[in-house]
């Protein structure tokens, strides 16, 4: 079987780098690639690497995700997040490929307190989540074997991401304020990239589609932003105590005191109902994965 991977070095490519492995011959692409076209801002050639290369599976782990800046560059936005998915959605079913690919809550208002099923209505507050509802929907009416799984809060052990900022700050003073309107769940890319390689495996094993179509992929529970830094500042203190974080107190804040361009979702919490049950698998606590994340970078 053969595997095309794009954005190779995001959070959730580098983890698909490890999870796809076993699936067959991955070709695992970014933007710089230079024998086959990885980049996202050029649709065109995009098609043109799935044409050339023939996998079996298109699994799309790039996308334009610095939301404030989105606001900002509207075109390279829908370019990487809808244009370029239209075009991989089109070369897909011209050769018979499955199309693995990954959006966000942020396609939703976030209004409310329930989670969201995989079919309520979308309203996305941001020209992220605008275009990546674009990317879902040009998707779907082009290619009928297509997996889309929404996800949130995600974060990765390589680079920079909550946990870390949250302890270097915890570092340096006594007082943090944190968004605690904001609900969600916070989820590794690891996890992530094995659901992604499991999936695979079942779609490509059940007849025709039969398995396609949207799916919420988050780690079980639920925190906000508030509850996720005090989480993560009371299990480093227990896990190295040496630390020695000056951090005294964590205050709650609204959201709305930090001024952002783009408008966040305050309920992002995601129903995972459907992925568990259709393929069988069981999404660990949102606390296991972050425990996991502070044993490997403290
Ligand atoms: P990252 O920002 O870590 O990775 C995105 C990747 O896209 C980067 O490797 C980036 O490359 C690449 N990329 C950017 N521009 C291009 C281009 N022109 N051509 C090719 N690749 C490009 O994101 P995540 O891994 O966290 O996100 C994976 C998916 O999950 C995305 O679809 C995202 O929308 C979705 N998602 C993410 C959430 C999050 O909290 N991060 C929440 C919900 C959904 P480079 O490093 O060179 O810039």
């Amino acid at each position: 079987m053969r595997v095309l991977l794009l954005g190779k070095n995001g959070q959730v490519g580098w983890e698909l780098q490890r999870s796809l492995a076993p699936l067959g011959e991955v070709l695992a692409l970014d933007r710089h690639s230079r024998d086959f076209c990885g980049d996202l801002s050029q649709p065109e050639r995009l098609a043109q690497t799935v044409l050339a290369y023939r996998p079996d599976v298109i699994v799309n782990a790039g996308a334009h995700t610095a939301v404030d800046k989105a606001e900002s560059e509207t075109p390279l936005a829908r370019c990487l997040n809808a244009t370029a998915p239209a075009a991989l959605a089109q070369a897909a079913a011209d050769t018979g490929a499955w199309l693995v690919h990954y959006s966000t809550d942020y396609v939703f208002n976030g209004q409310g307190g329930q989670a969201w099923q995989e079919d309520d209505a979308t309203g996305p507050l941001s020209v992220y989540g605008q275009t990546k509802l674009e990317g879902e929907q040009a998707i779907a009416q082009r290619c009928a074997k297509h997996l889309i799984f929404r996800t949130s809060w995600v974060y990765g052990a390589r680079g920079g991401n909550f946990a870390r900022t949250m302890l270097r700050l915890a570092g340096e003073r006594e007082r943090l304020t944190v968004i605690d309107d904001q609900h969600g769940a916070p989820t590794g890319a690891d996890l992530i990239a094995d659901v992604t390689a499991h999936a695979i495996r079942q779609v490509l094993a059940a007849p025709h589609e039969s398995l396609a179509g949207i799916y919420h992929l988050v780690a079980s529970g639920e925190t906000t932003w508030h509850g996720y830094a005090s989480h993560v500042v009371a299990q480093a203190r227990g896990m190295k105590p040496e630390l020695d974080l000056k951090v005294k107190e964590i205050v709650a804040v609204p959201t709305s005191a930090f001024v952002t361009p783009a408008q966040r979702p305050l309920n992002s919490r995601l129903s995972t109902r459907k992925l568990q049950q259709t393929f069988g698998l069981v999404l660990p606590p949102w606390q296991q994965g972050v425990d996991r994340l502070l044993t490997e970078i403290l």
